[in-house]
């Protein structure tokens, strides 16, 4: 199951962000996803599979947003940008050639927020008391994210 892969792998992105900040202990309240809309991932499913992947785990609670981003292309020829729509039309008409896609394939941990803790709940680590969000980390890290067997042994999955 395609979701349930990437589900568990923002997890462990998520978990390793915040471990290198000391905050692995730090409940996460929301967490957005940025989602191309040529990414093959349907939302629903995802949504679903990251409850379970995120069982037992400090984002156990949080809250997943998605913030879907259409698709766009660009030709190489005239410089026409546009949506690609679904299914994505990649036709340049005037110029009777294929463009290049733009956009529409993100899979990007966009925004992590924490939950409001005492710095003393934060970890045995020191430092990033005052660092509630970390907004933007990893941004890139769960592109097209593979599905890592390592991690999975802990994930109760079929
Ligand atoms: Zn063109």
């Amino acid at each position: 199951m395609h979701e349930l892969s990437i589900a568990m792998a923002v997890v462990e992105q998520v978990d390793d962000a915040l471990r290198e900040r000391g905050a692995e202990r730090v409940p996460v309240r929301s967490l957005t996803l940025r989602v191309g809309e040529l990414s093959g991932v349907v939302p629903e499913a995802l949504d679903f599979s990251f409850g379970v992947a995120a069982e037992g785990t400090v984002l156990a609670d949080a809250r997943l947003l998605i913030e879907t981003v259409e698709g766009r292309a660009r030709c190489g020829s005239c410089g026409r940008d546009t949506a690609t729509g679904m299914p994505p039309d990649l036709w340049c008409g005037p110029c009777s050639r294929a463009m290049n896609l733009t956009g529409g394939r993100e899979l990007e941990i966009a925004r992590v927020v924490l939950d409001d803790v005492r710095p003393d709940d934060a970890g045995e680590r020191h430092g990033d008391d005052d660092a509630p969000g970390v907004t933007g980390a990893q941004a890139d890290a769960a592109a097209d994210a593979p599905a890592r067997d390592k991690e999975a042994s802990h994930v109760p999955h079929r």
